[in-house]
């Protein structure tokens, strides 16, 4: 009886030296993490709407390339800034939305950058706000240095915001040059086109950024330097007012259904392939899985990495 039972052990211990799934953290593929932030569309504008005509690039040709979030929220400050803000720093936090406050925790940009000495030229905000220049620093004198370079709006803080196909254009044209390993790009539209109240160009900004973020995605996925390395986030800062709520699509802000409930579409070589998870996550999410991809530390902030929606799922863990 001995001996059957040592060969067990011995077979067991040798299989689980071997096993390729218990592979560590470090095994993942993702050099390069690019967001997609869409500013502000309704989800009953979007994924709602059964036949997706206003998204038909996102929903034929990116979502089946990775992971879809169907209960993806802003749990937070339902505003521009602030939702921005969780993204890159996985902490919800009442900050002022006109550009006149940086973030209280440093970001995704500055503890990537630390933790691999990285130069600042790795990573980019390009945002049609130019009040989010703010994302790339932190009120944390002791590490802003390490955030990130901004091309954002007009000609940068308080210049006015910037049509998205100039963003778009900027957007390549800093991949092209700097090759950025993390960045964060900002569409205005559908928001600023809603807060005018033209219902027309609302929709008009929803079908235009979709095609501008497939644009986007096929532009890294044609670079050599981004091909099967790149995890791309493509996601919202915040929704908009129900129509029982005052105001209705043209603004935002408060914590009703239609401003929580954004989009989240996560493609890249760890991510599982048309696959749709139904866990309830939030922005804080995104940052929290970039720093375990990356493999740097996030001290601050809060979330949860994304586990269900990685190759090998729970047992990168
Ligand atoms: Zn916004
Ligand atoms: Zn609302």
């Amino acid at each position: 009886m001995r001996i059957p039972l040592l060969f067990f052990l011995l077979s067991l211990s040798l299989f689980s030296g071997t096993c390729k799934e218990d592979a560590p953290v470090s095994d993942f593929k993702t050099k390069h993490v690019i967001i997609i932030v869409v500013d502000g569309p309704r989800w009953s504008e979007t994924w709602e709407d059964s036949a997706r005509v206003n998204i038909p690039m996102r929903d034929q040709h990116l979502k089946p390339q990775g992971v879809f979030a169907q209960d993806f929220n802003n749990e937070g400050f339902t505003y521009t800034n602030s939702g921005h803000g969780a993204i890159t720093t996985a902490f919800y936090e009442p900050i002022n939305n006109s550009g006149l406050e940086f973030p209280l925790y440093p970001s995704i940009f500055h503890y990537w950058r630390k933790y691999y000495n990285r130069p600042s030229t790795k990573a980019w905000v390009v945002a049609s706000k130019d009040k989010l220049y703010i994302l790339g620093d932190t009120k944390d004198t002791t590490i802003r240095l390490w955030g990130a370079k901004t091309d954002c709006g007009v000609n940068g803080p308080f210049t006015g915001y910037r049509d998205d196909s100039i963003t778009l254009r900027r957007s390549k044209e800093i991949l092209n040059l700097h090759h950025p390993d993390l960045m964060l790009v900002n569409f205005r539209e559908p928001d600023f086109s809603a807060h005018q109240a033209n219902w027309n160009n609302y929709i008009l900004g929803i079908q235009t950024t979709d095609q501008y973020v497939f644009d986007l995605v096929q532009h890294i996925q044609a670079d050599p330097y981004y091909a099967g390395t790149t995890a791309i986030f493509i996601t919202n800062d915040h929704g908009r007012h129900l129509n029982s709520v005052q105001g209705g699509y043209t603004t935002h802000g408060d914590t009703c259904a239609g401003c929580r409930k954004i989009e989240l579409i996560a493609i890249g070589p760890d991510f599982k392939e048309n696959y749709t998870t139904p866990v309830h996550y939030d922005q804080r999410d995104i940052a929290r899985t970039i720093s375990a991809l990356l493999g740097f530390p996030m001290p601050t902030g809060d979330g949860q990495v994304m586990w269900d929606i990685v190759k090998g799922g729970f047992r990168r863990r």
